[in-house]
C-alpha cells in the first residue's frame, strides 16, 4: 500500500472517530474536519475529501445553518454519484435525511434515509449500518409507521449487541423507547426504557438526562405520578448541580416535572416548577417549550377549577402556537429559498462549463473536451481516433471569402457528426482541423465509416456556397488500444494525416500499428 493511501486510510478512521463522538461540540468537530479535509486534498484522497465535507455539512446543521449544510450535502451526493460511490451514497442521503427533518419536510427526509439504507452494502461497517437503520426508523416513527419502525431498531439492536457497542445500543434503546412514547404505545416504551436501564448499569453507566426525561413522561402516561416526581425532580437537581449549563434541556425536564407535579395534586409546586420554566423560556427564547409552558399553565388552572383562567389560557395558547407555526414556516421558506438558488447556481455552472467545452463556431466539442475526455474514453473502450483537415481550405478562403470559409467549416461539422455517434464524438481541434473518434475495436467498420465520411464531403453539394470550388478532406487513421494514452495515438493519426496529403488528399490513410 502506498504511503498516500496509508495516510488517506488514517483519515479517515479519525473521521470515523469524530463522527462517534455524540454530542461532541460542533465547533471542535469542525474545525478539525476542515484541518481533515485540507490534508486529504493534499494527498490526494478526494473520497475522504467529501466525507470530511460531509462532516463539517453536519456541523453547519447542528449550528442552525441548514442551507449551507443542504447545498454541501447535495454536492457531496452529486460527486457520489458521478462515480457510483456506495458509502459516501450512503452516508449523502443519511444526511439530507436529517437536512430535510430539520427543515419540517419528514416525508422527504424519510425518502433520503430510505435511500441511504438502500446503498449499504456487505462492505459497510457494521456501526455504520445500525446508525443509519436507527435514523431510518427514527423517521417512520416520526411518519407514523411503528412497525416498520420497531423492524429497524430490531435490527440495529441486533448489531449493537453483536458489537458489544454499549454507546450504539443505548443510542438505539433510547431512541425505540422515545419512538413508542410518541406513538402513544406506552408498555412497549417502558419495556425498552428498563432495557435501556439494564444496558447502562451493566455498562456502570447511568442514563443520560434526555432518557432520564423520556422515562418521567413514559411514567407520568402510565400513571405513576409519584415515581415520575421523583425522576424528573432528581433529572432537574442533576442539572443544576451540573451547572446547569444546558438551558435548553433545563427547560424541558422542569415542564415534565411541573406535569408530574400536577397529576400528584401538588398545584403549587408544579405552578413554581412552571413559572421558573417560564422564565428560562423567555430569557433564551425558547418559543417551542414555551408554547408548551401555556398549554400546561392552561392545564394547572383547571386542575385548581379556575376554569375561565384556564379558558383565557389555552386562547393564549393557541395564539402562541400559530405565531410559532407560521415562524417556522417562514424560516423553513427562506431555507427552501437559499437551496433553490444553489440548485440554480449550479445549473448555472454546468452551462458554463459546458460551454467552455464548445466550440462556438461549429458547436462541435473543443480541444479541451478532448483533452478531458479521451483519456476517459480510452480508459473504457478501445476506439478508433481519425484527424480530419481540409484540403486546399485557404483557396476556399482566398477565391470565396472568410465567412464562406466559415460556413464550409460548419457543413462539414455537420457530416462529421453523423460519423461519430455516442460514446465516440466529433471535435474541432482549431482551424479546419476536425477529430473524429469512434468507439470500439480496429474492425472493418470503423474504416467503412470513415471512407464514407470522406466521400460525403466530396460529393457534398457545394456549389450554392462555393460556386464551382471543390470541398475535399484528407483523413489520418490510428486505432488505440483499451486503456491507451491518447498522446502517442494521437501523433499517429497526425503522421497518417501527412501520408494522406502527400499522397494526394481526398483520402483516408491508416497509421502502421
Ligand atoms: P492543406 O490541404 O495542406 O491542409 O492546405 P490548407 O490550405 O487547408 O492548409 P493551411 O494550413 O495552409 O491553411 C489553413 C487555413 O485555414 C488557414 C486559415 O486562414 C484557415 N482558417 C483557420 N481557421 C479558420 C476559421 O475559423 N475560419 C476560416 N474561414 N478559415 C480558417
Ligand atoms: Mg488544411
Ligand atoms: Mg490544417
Amino acid at each position: 500500500m502506498s504511503e498516500a493511501s496509508i495516510a488517506g486510510r488514517d483519515l479517515d478512521a479519525e473521521l470515523t472517530a469524530l463522527e462517534d463522538r455524540f454530542g461532541a461540540d460542533t465547533e471542535t468537530v469542525l474545525a478539525r474536519s476542515e484541518q481533515i479535509e485540507l490534508a486529504a486534498r493534499a494527498l490526494p484522497d478526494e473520497a475522504v475529501q467529501v466525507r470530511a465535507r460531509l462532516l463539517q455539512a453536519n456541523m453547519h446543521r447542528r449550528a442552525g445553518d441548514v442551507a449551507r449544510a443542504a447545498r454541501m450535502c447535495w454536492e457531496a451526493n452529486s460527486w457520489a454519484d458521478e462515480r457510483a460511490h456506495r458509502p459516501l451514497l450512503a452516508r449523502s442521503h443519511q444526511m439530507l435525511s436529517a437536512v430535510y427533518d430539520n427543515l419540517g419536510d419528514t416525508a422527504t427526509g424519510l425518502e433520503h434515509a430510505l435511500r441511504a439504507v438502500e446503498f449499504l452494502d456487505d462492505d459497510t461497517p457494521p456501526r455504520l449500518r445500525a446508525v443509519m437503520l436507527v435514523k431510518l426508523a427514527d423517521d417512520l416513527a416520526m411518519a407514523g409507521s411503528p412497525d416498520a419502525a420497531r423492524e429497524r431498531y430490531r435490527q440495529a439492536e441486533e448489531i449493537a449487541l453483536g458489537l458489544a457497542d454499549t454507546a450504539m445500543l443505548v443510542t438505539v434503546l433510547n431512541n425505540f423507547a422515545y419512538a413508542e412514547y410518541l406513538a402513544g404505545d406506552f408498555e412497549r416504551a417502558w419495556a425498552a426504557m428498563e432495557r435501556l436501564r439494564e444496558t447502562t448499569d451493566r455498562a456502570g453507566q447511568r442514563l443520560t438526562p434526555d432518557a432520564v426525561d423520556t422515562l418521567a413522561r413514559i411514567e407520568i402516561a402510565l400513571g405513576r405520578h409519584g415515581d415520575a416526581a421523583r425522576t424528573a425532580r432528581a433529572n432537574v437537581a442533576e442539572q443544576a448541580a451540573g451547572g446547569g449549563d444546558d438551558i435548553d434541556s433545563m427547560a424541558e425536564f422542569l415542564l415534565t416535572l411541573a406535569v408530574a407535579q400536577r397529576h400528584l395534586g401538588d398545584t403549587a409546586q408544579a405552578q413554581d416548577s412552571l413559572d421558573e420554566c417560564a422564565v428560562l423560556c423567555r430569557e433564551r427564547d425558547l418559543a417551542g417549550i414555551g408554547v408548551r409552558v401555556l398549554q400546561e399553565q392552561a392545564e394547572l388552572h383547571a386542575a385548581r377549577g379556575e376554569f375561565a383562567r384556564a379558558f383565557a389560557a389555552h386562547k393564549e395558547y393557541h395564539a402562541a402556537e400559530q405565531r410559532l407555526v407560521s415562524r417556522e414556516r417562514a424560516a423553513q421558506a427562506r431555507t427552501r429559498h437559499a437551496m433553490f438558488e444553489t440548485a440554480e447556481a449550479r445549473r448555472e455552472a454546468e452551462r458554463f462549463r459546458e460551454q467552455a467545452r464548445r466550440d462556438p463556431l461549429t458547436g462541435l466539442h473543443n480541444r479541451r473536451y478532448v483533452d478531458e475526455q479521451l483519456p476517459a474514453l480510452l480508459a473504457r473502450t478501445p476506439a478508433v481516433v481519425a484527424i480530419a483537415d481540409l484540403d486546399h481550405f485557404k483557396r476556399i478562403n482566398d477565391q470565396c471569402s472568410h465567412q464562406i470559409g466559415d460556413r464550409v467549416l460548419v457543413a462539414v461539422a455537420g457530416l462529421l457528426l453523423e460519423a461519430a455517434a455516442a460514446p465516440g464524438f466529433a471535435a474541432r481541434l482549431g482551424g479546419e482541423e476536425f477529430l473524429v473518434v469512434i468507439a470500439g475495436p480496429d474492425d472493418a467498420g470503423a474504416a467503412l465509416r470513415l471512407d464514407e465520411l470522406r466521400r460525403a464531403v466530396a460529393e457534398h453539394d457545394w456549389a450554392p456556397l462555393t460556386g464551382g470550388l471543390p470541398v475535399t478532406v484528407s483523413l489520418g487513421v490510428a486505432t488505440a488500444a483499451l486503456g491507451s494514452d491518447p498522446s502517442p495515438v494521437l501523433a499517429r493519426a497526425d503522421r497518417a494525416l501527412y501520408a494522406a496529403k502527400h499522397g494526394g488528399r481526398n483520402r483516408v490513410s491508416v497509421a502502421a500499428h
